[in-house]
């Protein structure tokens, strides 16, 4: 295994979203491609916005994708433990928010959430509505800076309520090599004095991410881009922390848009398509967000579909296995602008991968769908030549059902119209007939009903191409499926003929 370690740091607060699981695929495309490490880690330090079940989920999603953490709180590993609530116990970013106040570079601040608001209050203005808390503010706060030694240690004795901020240096600049944009500059002016620990010991993201990427030999980082405008605090800290030249390498990943800015999960509400991997109950308000995996997405198909929101091979081909992206995938072919999600063509890769995974591989959840409905498979191998004559047809695994319910039972409406304007006599008698020549068919296969059909048309004077929608109807109930005489061939002699006399029942009134 080369020293190539990346993690997914995700925030267990709700569904998984489809940036959420690109960044995870960069990853672990990225760790594989190099023979390295991916790691799943848990950023679970807002309590606030802590949601049950939402880490079971995440791990749910990956395994449906097929991307297997190395480690992570499930899995295990030599850096643990994995989710920061849990390293919070052991005191592991304390102490290092402690050497950064010892060292100058943050300070203990005591202003209650009355305090701040006042701030933001007085020092508003037209230019500045949201004031900051920062180097033209810091010095008219309750903080560590403005109060004596003594006094801070007084506070600090009596338990007060507080919190450790990153001072910002006034006028220097940052500045990092991004795989994706290149050099990225900051002023550390116009950045604000970021808490690092929360009033409930906890670490910031801020502070985490740095002490929990070093700590675990993190080599190279990949968030989405909404982290930029954090990234001058997380530069300082390892520069404080760890030394700049430890610092992992950063990716910041385009964000994916939706048909208007930025892809939300209301976008998937308003258009009516999924923006969660899986399906997701928000157990706050019992709200259902539809996943991928639910509408009837292979797995195969959703990670193609998402290593190419952003990322190209550089060639012509679109359709990738895991193996092939594995191979293929590099930080300098995934673009900084923003990957415009487009369901249509999700839908197409999905097709795609449908026509070219054996039906074997997605059998049982087709299977499944059936049993939803009512319809128990007992002949696996009967099952698979029919899925095999109907994949073609297939967007979505749904479309199976739809596709082939009349090889398991009887339509349940016809598509009248579709036969009523070209019926006649002549036709009613050809059927009749046909069902009399059927009953007498020993050696029930497909080229005997099928010469079976056109001698009698032959014989009656009917082209044959003008008997075959009818009959199409009256097995199927619509205008699709595969070869009829194959259908008839699928369903047996007594189901055809069954069909047919039904059909001639309601056709009878026109
Ligand atoms: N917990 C952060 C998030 O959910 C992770 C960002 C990162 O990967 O550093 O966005």
């Amino acid at each position: 295994m080369s020293n190539v370690r990346v993690r997914f740091a995700p925030s267990p607060t709700g569904g998984l979203h489809l940036g959420g699981v690109r960044t995870v695929l960069y990853n672990y495309l990225f760790a594989k491609h190099h023979g390295g490490t991916f790691i799943v880690r848990i950023e679970d330090t807002d309590q606030t916005r802590f949601v049950p079940g939402a880490e079971e989920y995440i791990f749910d999603c990956l395994k449906w994708c097929g991307i297997e953490p190395d480690e992570s709180p499930l899995h295990g590993g030599a850096y643990g433990p994995y989710r920061q609530s849990e390293r919070k116990e052991q005191g592991i970013y304390q102490q290092y928010a402690d050497q950064l106040v010892k060292d100058g570079h943050a300070y203990y601040a005591f202003d209650t959430p009355e305090e701040l608001e006042k701030m933001r209050n007085d020092h508003k203005t037209a230019e500045n509505p949201s004031p900051q808390y920062d180097h033209l503010l810091r010095m008219k706060m309750k903080n560590s800076l403005t109060l004596t030694a003594e006094e801070t240690q007084q506070l600090l004795a009596a338990g007060t309520r507080h919190v450790i901020r990153i001072k910002m240096p006034e006028g220097e600049t940052t500045s990092f090599t991004d795989m994706i944009r290149g050099e990225i500059k900051n002023e550390t002016s116009l950045v604000d004095d970021k808490v690092l620990l929360k009033a409930d010991g906890m670490p910031t993201y801020h502070l985490a991410v740095v002490v929990d990427d070093h700590l675990m030999q993190i080599t190279h980082a990949f968030r989405g881009e909404e982290w930029l405008p954090s990234a001058p605090v997380h530069v300082l800290l390892w520069k404080y922390l760890f030394g700049l030249d430890k610092m992992p390498q950063w990716a910041h990943l385009p964000l994916i848009l939706g048909p208007s800015g930025k892809l939300s999960k209301r976008d998937g509400a308003k258009y009516g398509f999924p923006v969660f991997a899986m399906n997701w109950t928000d157990p706050k308000n019992n709200e259902l967000t539809e996943g991928f995996k639910e509408k009837g997405f292979l797995p195969e198909a959703f990670i193609n579909l998402l290593a190419l929101l952003g990322w190209n091979a550089g060639t012509e081909q679109e359709l990738f296995t895991k193996e092939e992206l594995i191979s293929l995938f590099s930080m300098d072919r995934v673009h900084s602008g923003g990957a415009k999600f487009d369901y249509e063509k999700a839908k197409w890769f999905n097709h795609e991968w449908i026509k070219k995974l054996k039906v074997e591989s997605y059998k049982l959840k087709v299977k499944e769908l059936f049993t939803s409905k009512g319809i128990l498979i007992n002949d696996d191998t009967a099952f698979e030549k029919i899925l095999e004559l109907v994949k073609d047809r297939c967007t979505l695994l749904p479309d199976f059902y739809e596709q082939s319910v009349f090889f398991f039972k009887d339509p349940e409406t016809l598509d009248a119209d579709a036969v009523k304007p070209k019926w006649n006599a002549d036709k009613a008698a050809f059927f009749s007939e046909f069902v009399t020549v059927l009953c007498v068919i020993d050696d029930w296969q497909l080229p005997v009903i099928e010469n079976a059909f056109k001698d009698l048309a032959t014989a009656k004077n009917i082209k044959p191409g003008e008997l075959q929608l009818p009959l199409r109807i009256m097995l199927v109930g619509g205008k699709f499926g595969p070869p009829v005489f194959v259908i008839a061939e699928t369903i047996g002699k007594d189901a055809t003929i069954k069909r047919i006399n039904t059909a001639l029942a309601i056709f009878a009134a026109f």
